[in-house]
């Protein structure tokens, strides 16, 4: 169905998912296979053709769905999953980057495209990069040269949650005759939907919530189907990103549940950012739905239903009170990653590479927590007795 007229949930459910015409089953089956048959005379076929089915690697039943269900719910024109976020990433900067383009980029993105685009992009492959702070409209214009060719900003920033406003951005790009790129990931097209706000390529890694179970990588770009043509051909069929059918179908069926999921994660981040600012013991939050961030009038202005899952915070206290802070939660889980359904929160430590590039209360050491689906009160319990443990303060029992 090609959800026109619906709701995003309906949307969500819906698009993407058909009725099998052999069995009849209400539910699209997972195509497990390589190869498809080839017609009675296949001698003039493409081989690199993304179009009609072929070999899997060239695109498969089960990522055709899954395009379609994110090119409506990100109100994009086409669609291309990979195999993961950094693959769509990677793959936009390859297909649109040669020798002698220039990149601004945001001194924000995610450590995959940072690495691509201050070191792997331009010491092997010619290709000028600026950083900016993305905040700063006047820098951002300021980088800019005839030979730029993308800007890529993340909005908000893993894992400061810096804001950046996309449609000043959007402006400056495209007066410089730039395309611009944006890693959607931790907004989710629930929140934000980029390529209404003019985004040329706006890039998600499915890992995170729209399938949202942890259990399957993914990525995707959505965009004009000529831009997304381009990708399909560069990144999916000749450098072999493609995602795998069973990937693409478990988050073909995670993202059905996705708004109601996104509902939950926004309403307890919120909740826990608002426990953490009382805590004595907590030395900063950085939420955007906080009214204090800095970047609060302008998420408020480009995110619509909340203000994601994500939140970074500090305490008052040394390298080996944070450690045992982790060991000391019960529910909340220690690891990388964001958007499951469980809690989860990772130490990112006194000095991350990046640090000199983060706000200086980062400086002091920081937690980035995933807020998941649970119930707010037993989340933000797990928080409280486990400062109380660690011997650091609280405004009390609840
Ligand atoms: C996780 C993440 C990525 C990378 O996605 P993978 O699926 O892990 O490759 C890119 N951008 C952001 C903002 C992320 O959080």
């Amino acid at each position: 169905m090609s959800g026109k007229g619906y709701g995003f949930a309906t949307r969500s459910v819906h698009v993407g998912n058909e009725i099998d015409r052999h069995s009849g089953a209400i539910r699209s089956p997972i195509t497990m296979a390589n190869s498809y048959a080839l017609p009675y005379d296949p001698s003039e076929l493409n081989w690199s053709s993304a179009e009609g089915s072929i070999y899997t690697r060239n695109g498969g039943a089960n990522q055709r769905q899954l395009q379609e269900k994110l090119a409506s719910l990100e109100g994009g024109e086409d669609c291309v999953v990979l195999a993961s976020g950094m693959a769509a990433i990677s793959g936009t900067f390859f297909t649109f980057l040669k020798a002698g383009d220039h990149v601004v980029f945001g001194d924000n993105t995610y450590i995959g495209a940072y690495r691509l685009l201050n070191e792997l992009l331009p010491q092997k492959y010619g290709v000028e990069t600026t950083m900016v702070d993305s905040s700063d409209l006047e820098a951002l214009k300021a980088a800019m040269r005839p030979n730029t060719r993308l800007v890529h900003i993340e909005t908000p920033g893993n894992p400061t949650l810096k804001i950046t406003d996309i449609r000043a951005v959007v402006k400056i790009a495209h007066g410089a005759g730039a395309l611009i790129s944006l890693d959607n990931t931790f907004a989710s097209p629930f929140l934000t939907r980029p390529p209404e706000l003019g985004v040329d390529l706006t890039i998600e890694s499915l890992t995170k919530y729209v399938n949202g179970h942890g259990d399957a990588m993914g990525g995707a770009v959505i965009g004009k189907k000529a831009l997304i043509d381009r990708i399909r051909a560069d990144a999916m069929v000749n450098q072999g990103g493609t995602i795998s059918p069973f990937n693409a179908w478990l988050i073909s069926r995670g993202a059905a549940t996705f708004p109601l999921r996104m509902r939950q994660h926004c309403d307890s981040a919120l909740k826990m950012a608002e426990f953490l600012v009382r805590q004595p013991s907590v030395r900063f939050v950085a939420y955007p739905g906080l009214e204090s961030h800095p970047g609060h009038s302008i998420a408020k202005s480009q995110m619509g239903g909340g203000f994601g899952g994500v939140l970074s915070f500090g305490l008052h206290a040394d390298h080996d009170a944070h450690n045992r802070f982790v060991s000391n939660l019960k529910l909340i889980i220690s690891a990388v990653s964001l958007g499951h359904d469980e809690s989860l929160i990772a130490f990112l430590g006194e000095d991350d590479e990046r640090m000199h590039l983060f706000p200086k209360e980062f400086k002091g050491g920081f937690f980035r927590m995933s807020v998941g689906i649970e119930d707010a009160e037993d989340v933000i319990d797990d928080v409280r007795q486990a400062l109380e443990r660690t011997g650091l303060p609280t405004d009390g029992p609840r």
